[in-house]
């Protein structure tokens, strides 16, 4: 019996994550949902949040997995999380949006929807949780980008892409500004992955197979990234293994820049 409580407690404290707290936002899917499972594995405490509870439910019962409804373009919300989740050691801002077309197809209310789900979520979240990251002299912020931003133009992707581009330089600075407390900021571009929201963008083409075809057309590799991933290199990034890596933009996209 001391023999197997020994072995237990050891394989408890194997992570690269231990005894950190990460908060995710959007976890209930692609590439939310596979990087709060990694993050777990990696014995991180693990709050993923999302605004669709049944996505949520999908996490439940995993280890060293907790879940909480938060929509990320709701500011009182984001208040009243922070205020009880005291001792974030990382934040992964994940959320986003894509919006179709060109800068004629996109309407105010498609640009301002862009502005607050893309950028001022990131905006909130890093604002509410970078006092407590001071008082505790560290911390790590990861925020979600993607090739289509300041990295590359992608047709059909104005707001997308000119929001996205701004999660790069509000990365750049955070990492900037906060490099001499002990606090972290990278920014993750991937290439298309295939996600829920993927799978229905493609169906709202109205020809999936050729919809699919052009995503993966522009992949050198001749396939669609997987959720899992992207979600290693989150962990890497959120790891003490990236000490010396801030302000920092992680392509991850099959080659399509290249
Ligand atoms: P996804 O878009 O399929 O959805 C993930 C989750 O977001 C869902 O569970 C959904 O309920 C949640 N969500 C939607 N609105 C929300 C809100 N207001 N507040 C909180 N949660 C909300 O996931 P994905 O495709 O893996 O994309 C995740 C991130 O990665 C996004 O920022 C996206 O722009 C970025 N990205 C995706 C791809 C891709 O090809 N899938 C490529 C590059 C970048």
């Amino acid at each position: 019996m001391p023999r197997a409580s020994t072995s237990n407690t050891q394989e408890a404290s194997l992570g690269r994550l231990d005894g950190k707290t990460a908060l995710i936002t959007a976890a209930g899917a692609g590439i939310g949902r596979a990087s709060a499972i990694a993050f777990a594995r990696e014995n991180a405490r693990v709050i993923a949040t999302d605004i669709d509870p049944t996505a949520l439910e999908s996490l439940s019962g995993i280890r060293n997995i907790e879940t909480r409804l938060l929509d990320v373009t709701d500011r009182v919300a984001i208040a009243d999380l922070i205020d009880r989740e005291s001792g974030l050691d990382i934040l992964f801002n994940v959320a986003g949006w894509v919006h179709h077309g060109t800068i004629e197809d996109c309407d105010r209310e498609d640009w301002d929807k862009s502005i607050l789900i893309n950028l001022t979520s990131m905006y909130e979240m890093s604002r509410a949780v970078l006092p407590c990251m001071v008082q505790q002299g560290k911390g790590v912020i990861l925020n979600m980008s993607s090739v289509a931003s300041s990295v590359t133009g992608a047709p059909n992707r104005f707001a997308y892409g000119a929001t996205k581009a701004g999660v790069i330089g509000l990365t750049k600075a955070i990492a900037a500004d906060y490099v001499g407390q002990n606090i972290r900021c990278n920014v993750i571009c991937p290439g298309t992955v295939d996600s829920p929201s993927l799978q229905g963008r493609m169906e709202a083409q109205g020809n999936y197979e050729q919809a699919r075809q052009m995503f993966v057309s522009r992949q050198p590799m001749g396939r669609l990234g997987k959720p899992e991933e992207i979600a290693e290199l989150a962990v890497y990034l959120v790891s003490d293994e990236s000490a010396f890596t801030t302000g920092a933009v992680h392509v991850v996209d099959g080659g399509w820049t290249n």
